[in-house]
């Protein structure tokens, strides 16, 4: 075939009913997984192998043939081959003139070269048109079918029409094409497939730093200074006591550190009257992730009333009631209701059922299934005031449960406070400041400013 006709084969429209050939170089596991969905969904498949001979592996409706044969037979070109063998196609740089080369290949690192595959690619065979698709699904998922999870297929390349084609090919094999621009996006498409939940990393890490911190914290407070001082062996709390206080303790850090970013930023708006400046990317990230550390916030939330619920199973709760019991039938004496008391806990109780309610209804509104179905101002009225609403009640929720408690000699011991007091610093402080966000002298200017309103046009530059 001549270096014209592989042109017009590959620009031509589909008229007919009928798929185009599709040709895979390599037989390897995701040429064969891919050859075989493509026949499925009506290709004629044909391998550009190193090897022509047939093997049981390979799609039994698929023609096996050498590289230039295969590539005369199809205007497109699926490279199933790993980056480090892309020279052996110098060689057969006319016969894949004017095709269309899709990379589908992935790396061992993130940025491993200093260009993408894709462009690689490009740079090799000039007058070639090089798509990059397919490379973030598995050949396990295209074989075995678990497709759900990874329908989606970026692709991206400088020629429009290579592309469309591209995605045609997507859309037919049950996929859902993502347009991800020119062929400078492949470098970050390929390592997409490197990443291990970029956006949990920082919340992760800041979580286990704190849980450590806090379940050590209590040790020391509850166990050890017990023992020491007071001889009672309290090592049983390790079980279920400490983390009942670890647990609400970093709900409500990590709550109010949902919501401290957006103090900050608010503040670096108001200093610099402007919002057509970057903020720092350590702001910048921190509001990215802000989704997944009020996702961990609730499941620390709900561990908590997990562990309070189970409470009046426990020996040693028994234990001090019957003790109480006791003492009074020893001294013979009622002791009377204490209604502020009674008032303290009730209040405590019902402020912690409310609070966790709406941080369950924020949970369930960052669902993407569900913040799909609302508008915007719906979004943010549940993510900011219903969000804002449920801080309040869990840093209430804490106040009532300590109490005058908090402000007694006996909760410091080892002159340290108790970690409810600890738990309360971020979220006051967020709330502090919020509320002097709020005053009309501040907040009308920080209306104005992300309205597009400038205090001093030169930090727009
Ligand atoms: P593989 O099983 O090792 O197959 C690679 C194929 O490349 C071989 O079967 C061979 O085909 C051909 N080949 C090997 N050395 C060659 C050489 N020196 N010259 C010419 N051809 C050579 O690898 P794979 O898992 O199919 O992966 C292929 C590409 O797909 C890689 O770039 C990978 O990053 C990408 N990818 C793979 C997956 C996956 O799940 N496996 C997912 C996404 C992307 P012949 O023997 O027929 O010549």
């Amino acid at each position: 075939m001549n270096k014209n006709s592989s042109n017009t084969m590959a620009l031509a429209p589909n008229t007919s009913n009928k798929r185009e050939t599709v040709c895979i170089f390599g037989t390897g596991d995701f040429g064969r997984a891919l050859g075989h969905k493509m026949i499925q969904s009506g290709y004629p498949v044909v391998y550009g192998s190193r090897s022509t001979q047939i093997s049981n592996l390979i799609p039994k409706d698929a023609e096996v043939l050498g590289h230039a044969e295969a590539a005369q037979k199809a205007a497109i070109i699926i490279i199933a081959i790993q980056r480090q063998h892309y020279d052996f196609l110098i060689p057969l740089a006319e016969v894949l003139r004017g095709k269309v080369l899709v990379d589908i290949s992935n790396n061992l690192k993130l940025n491993q070269y200093p260009e993408s595959n894709a462009e690689h690619l490009a740079q090799l065979l000039p007058g070639s048109k090089v798509v990059k698709a397919f490379n973030t699904v598995s050949a396990w998922a295209l074989q075995s079918g678990t497709l759900d999870a990874s329908r989606q297929v970026f692709v991206c390349g400088d020629d429009v029409e290579a592309k469309q084609m591209v995605m045609n090919i997507v859309r037919a094999l049950g996929l859902t094409p993502l347009d991800k621009g020119s062929l400078l996006a492949a470098q970050e498409i390929e390592n997409y497939p490197l990443q291990l939940f970029p956006m949990w990393k920082f919340p992760i890490f800041l979580s286990l730093g704190l849980t450590a911190f806090f379940f050590f914290y209590c040790v020391a407070l509850d166990i050890i200074y017990t023992y020491i001082y007071e001889n009672n062996d309290f090592s049983f709390f390790i079980a279920i006591t400490i983390p009942n206080r670890v647990c609400p303790v970093m709900a409500l850090i990590l709550l109010a550190l949902v919501y401290l970013p957006g103090i900050f930023a608010a503040i670096i708006q108001l200093y610099r009257g402007t919002k057509y400046r970057r903020f720092p990317d350590w702001l910048d990230k921190w509001m990215l992730c802000r989704k997944q550390l009020g996702l961990i916030a609730l499941a620390f939330a709900s561990l908590h009333v997990v562990f309070t619920l189970v409470t009046p199973m426990r020996a040693f709760a028994s234990w001090r009631t019957g003790k109480g019991i006791i003492s009074q039938v020893l001294n013979n004496k009622t002791e009377p209701l204490d209604h502020t008391n009674a008032w303290l806990s009730d209040s405590y109780l019902a402020l912690g059922i409310l609070g966790f309610f709406l941080f369950v209804l924020l949970g369930i509104t960052s669902l993407p299934s569900v913040s799909n179905n609302v508008n915007w101002r719906e979004f943010r009225f549940v993510q900011s005031k219903l969000g804002y609403l449920a801080l309040i009640l869990c840093t209430a929720h804490t106040l009532v449960y300590g109490g005058k408690w908090f402000l007694s000699p006996s909760a410091y011991k080892w002159y340290l406070p108790n970690i409810y007091i600890l738990s309360l610093i971020v979220p006051c402080a967020v709330l502090v400041v919020k509320f002097v966000l709020i005053f009309p002298c501040v907040d009308k200017p920080l209306t104005q400013i992300r309205q597009g309103w400038e205090r001093n046009p030169k930090y727009s530059k």
